[in-house]
């Protein structure tokens, strides 16, 4: 099934995530410091947009 992967890269890690706030199945988890998106994710896209560094994509 899709899911929203985060490119580490380039996400800034940024406690206050803006990509996190538009997630409505609580699918971002802090990870050994890092964002991850975990298997709640639905693909929604919601998060897509709303990164800032756009390093957010549905694999
Ligand atoms: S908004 Fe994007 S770059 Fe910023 S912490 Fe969240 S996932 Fe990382
Ligand atoms: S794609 Fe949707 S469900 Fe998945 S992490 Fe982004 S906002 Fe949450």
């Amino acid at each position: 099934m899709s899911r929203a992967v985060i490119d580490q890269t380039k996400c800034d890690q940024s406690l206050n995530c803006k990509a996190k706030r538009e997630c409505t199945v609580e699918a971002f988890v802090r990870e050994n410091d890092k964002w991850v998106i975990d298997e709640n994710c639905i693909a929604c896209g919601n998060c897509l947009e709303a990164c800032c560094q756009k390093c957010i994509e549905i694999v």
